[in-house]
């Protein structure tokens, strides 16, 4: 049994914000639980927040460092050409 603590903190993965807590190794997301005191989820996750850490430390994620004004540069410019291309 991890004498980690359990920190609270939300899930992020839908607009539902369900509230959850985690136990920490490092950067990675060791135990995922939902937390029975938020008040809107009251302990209830769906499957997805309990691969959080998946989402968040898979081999396959981007790991490209990029500023801030840079990324919203980009990405505001590849949106633009998609709406030019498709339409609002
Ligand atoms: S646990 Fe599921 S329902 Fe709740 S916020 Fe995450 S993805 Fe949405």
């Amino acid at each position: 049994m991890s004498d980690q603590p359990w920190h609270k903190t939300v899930c992020i993965l839908c607009e539902s914000n369900c509230g959850i807590e985690v136990r920490l190794e490092g950067r990675r997301l060791a135990r995922i639980r939902g937390d029975k005191e938020h008040k809107a989820s009251q302990g209830y996750t769906c499957e997805k927040a309990l691969r959080l850490d998946h989402y968040q430390n898979g081999r396959h994620r981007l790991t490209e460092e990029i500023d801030w004004d840079t990324a919203i540069d980009e990405t505001a410019a590849r949106l633009r050409a998609v709406k030019d291309l498709h339409g609002g």
